[in-house]
């Protein structure tokens, strides 16, 4: 009498269950070489890390002068607004000095 309800199985998408919300963007994070924003003493910053495999070219790093060679990682930094005119290249470590600048000196 009752028929037999027809539970269709499409639909039955998998979920692997344990994934953490937030995965995605880790991922996005790491398929972009991982950008984040960045407050510094000088206004606000949009940065990438480059990995040495992404780094192709030489850049002239704004912090030291001295060149990037290719196959060195280092941070890529531009303003949030704005067409992406001032990007620049720098040394990871000139990067951090820059933000800790001023920090660590208060003045007298
Ligand atoms: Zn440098």
């Amino acid at each position: 009498m009752s028929p037999r309800r027809n539970t269709s199985r499409r639909g039955a998408l998998r979920k692997g269950g344990g994934r953490p919300s937030g995965d995605d963007d880790a991922l996005f994070l790491r398929i972009t070489g991982g950008q984040a924003r960045e407050n510094g003493p000088d206004g606000e910053w949009v940065i990438r890390r480059i990995s040495g495999a992404a780094a192709a070219k030489h850049y002239r790093c704004p912090g030291c002068h001295q060149e990037i060679p290719p196959g060195m990682p280092h941070v890529v930094a531009w303003r949030p607004f704005g067409d992406g005119e001032d990007r620049r290249h720098w040394h990871s470590s000139c990067w951090e000095r820059r933000t800790h600048r001023g920090v660590r000196h208060p003045r007298r």
